[in-house]
């Protein structure tokens, strides 16, 4: 789905962000519809069906976190927050409460525009329209469970795979330790595994294990697998 065809709609209290974030939206060709707070912006959920919500965490009337459940108990809209550097908790927990992605004020134009697009693209892979990852050389087929690497197929254990297939689901999108270890190892909740197994995976995939740039460790909060 090309970005000029998406309509966002984003949350935010602070003008100077809207404006930004409109003018740069505007370049690539989306549709932009903004609110200065949670009210007006839960309306417009309901009154314009965005593709994609932009949401601030720290919001006057409402706390970010219990406005994305009211969004969620109602509307399948996928969302993205926004949030200070500093509030690494806040963001897991609403990764954890399943918010699609984030990002951290400041942010760049170009990370924000590869988190929506990631998005827009799982939700083709959720209407089962593609079933091929390929990025940097690596090629993962969910149907045939094939892993390749230039084209060479690459052996992965039982729960590398498990572990990479979940990564493959939500390419793109940031998942949480603990999402990672509730999808391989119900359970368990020792990160250490899955320390191990990211480690034995990029030496497997990664063109660079020690400067990996397939996947990529966000700090304090999980893993993501970049996409195109
Ligand atoms: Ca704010």
């Amino acid at each position: 789905m090309p970005l000029r065809a998406i309509k966002m709609l984003v949350i935010e209290d602070d003008p100077q962000i809207r404006l930004f974030l409109r003018r740069v939206l505007d370049i690539h060709g989306a549709t932009i519809i903004d609110a200065e707070d949670g009210q007006s912006g839960y309306r417009l959920i309901e009154r314009e069906n965005p593709d994609v919500v932009l949401l601030d965490l720290g919001l006057p009337d409402i706390d970010g976190l219990k406005l994305f459940e009211s969004i969620r108990a109602k509307f399948t809209v996928p969302v993205i927050v926004m949030s200070a550097r500093s509030d690494e908790s806040t963001i897991v927990e609403a990764l954890d409460m399943g918010v699609e992605d984030f990002v951290t004020k400041p942010f760049g134009v170009d990370e924000l525009m590869a988190r929506v697009r990631a998005a827009m693209r799982r939700k083709l892979v959720g209407e089962g329209r593609e079933q091929i990852f390929k990025n940097r050389g690596l090629e993962v087929d969910l149907a045939s469970r094939s892993v390749k690497r230039d084209g060479q197929e690459i052996r992965l254990s039982p729960k590398e795979y498990d572990l990479m297939k979940q990564l493959t689901l939500s390419a793109g999108k940031v998942l949480t330790h603990r999402q990672l270890m509730g999808a391989v190892w119900p359970g368990d909740t020792d990160i250490q595994y899955l320390r191990i197994y990211i480690r034995q995976i990029r030496q497997k995939i990664e063109p660079n294990p020690d400067q990996p740039s397939l996947i990529i460790t966000e700090p304090g909060v999980g893993y993501r697998l970049m996409a195109e």
